[in-house]
């Protein structure tokens, strides 16, 4: 998944553009109860699964408990909200209570669609159509650095856009103190957003995943030695994308690879089969892994490092 802070600061992208119209807090509330899901998985069978919750479908229930009783929770959040500000930030930061039912329909249904779209590019496991259709067609489309990129952009632009609009409605009798305050807000806006850009940019060289993937030859004796899921340290890691080379030119049947690599350690579908490869991306929660996709008659149809 892109983690779920980024799903709720694209968010922000939303409410700059329809304030009225759209509940931010309710958009939050339905991220963070999709994504209850891989992690109840996770604690319960160690395998961050995506399942019925991560579907249309699944989204569609999720949003409506995100309006009821999803509402009156997020209702009495921005009560406590207000409750912390003082009068010179709640001019700025102070929020309505009431949260217009359209309105948190409006953030629900954003939320749990653009999840669902967004974490169909990066999840092999995920059916985003079930139960009517199994195949996921979004999957890898935009590399998962990508979509942190646009998330990251979505919330950018949406709380530049979000102080600008504050200090523009600012009545005109608190020009003084207040318009200082304004100004300063902005600029701590731009500036804080050209901070996390720099950082963002300077810090990714510092994970070069083409290198950490391609630095010994593949070993089948090795591939198949790690047995249980090793999340740090996996030795299949480095030969990862050797491992992909080798079986794109090999083009096994199913059974031929099973017999190469061994008995499948992440997911065994008819369609797929999967293996860990430990942690590399460098914004993740899962471990990544090599899927390898056959046709039902088990011909080889290709072979992909899959960033979770
Ligand atoms: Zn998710």
């Amino acid at each position: 998944m892109p983690v779920t802070p980024f799903h709720i600061a694209a968010g922000l992208l939303f409410k700059a553009y329809a304030p009225a119209r759209v509940s931010w807090v309710v958009f939050a509330l339905v991220n963070v109860l999709i994504d209850l899901e891989p992690i109840l998985w996770f604690l319960l069978s160690g395998d961050p699964a995506h399942r019925q919750l991560h579907s249309y479908l699944g989204a569609a229930i999720v949003a409506a408990v995100g309006v009821w009783p999803g509402r009156m929770l997020a209702e009495a959040w921005l009560r406590w909200w207000n409750r912390q500000l003082n009068p010179a930030q709640a001019r700025w930061l102070g929020t309505g209570v009431r949260i217009a039912l359209p309105a948190a329909w409006a953030g629900a249904l954003l939320g749990s669609g653009s999840h669902i779209v967004l974490d169909s590019f990066m999840h092999s496991d995920m059916q985003p159509f079930w139960p009517w259709a199994a195949d996921n067609s979004l999957l890898q489309k935009i590399p998962v650095d990508g979509l942190h990129a646009i998330c990251l952009a979505a919330a950018v632009w949406g709380g530049l856009r979000l102080a600008l609009l504050a200090w523009i409605k600012l009545p005109a009798t608190v020009a003084g103190s207040t318009l200082r305050d304004a100004t300063r807000l902005v600029e701590i806006s731009l500036v804080a957003t050209a901070g996390m850009t720099a950082v963002f940019f300077l810090i990714m060289p510092f994970f070069p995943e083409n290198d950490r993937r391609d630095a010994v030859e593949f070993d089948p004796a090795v591939w198949r030695a790690t047995e249980a899921a090793q999340f740090r340290g996996n030795p299949r890691a480095p030969m990862a994308r050797p491992a992909v080379r080798h079986l794109e030119a090999l083009r096994p049947t199913r059974a031929a690879a099973l017999a190469l690599l061994g008995p499948p350690d992440a997911r065994d579908r008819p369609a797929y089969i999967s293996y860990h490869l430990g942690f590399l991306g460098w914004i993740a929660m899962d471990a990544d892994t090599l899927d390898i996709e056959f046709q039902p008659d088990g011909t080889f149809v290709a072979a992909r490092i899959v960033q979770h």
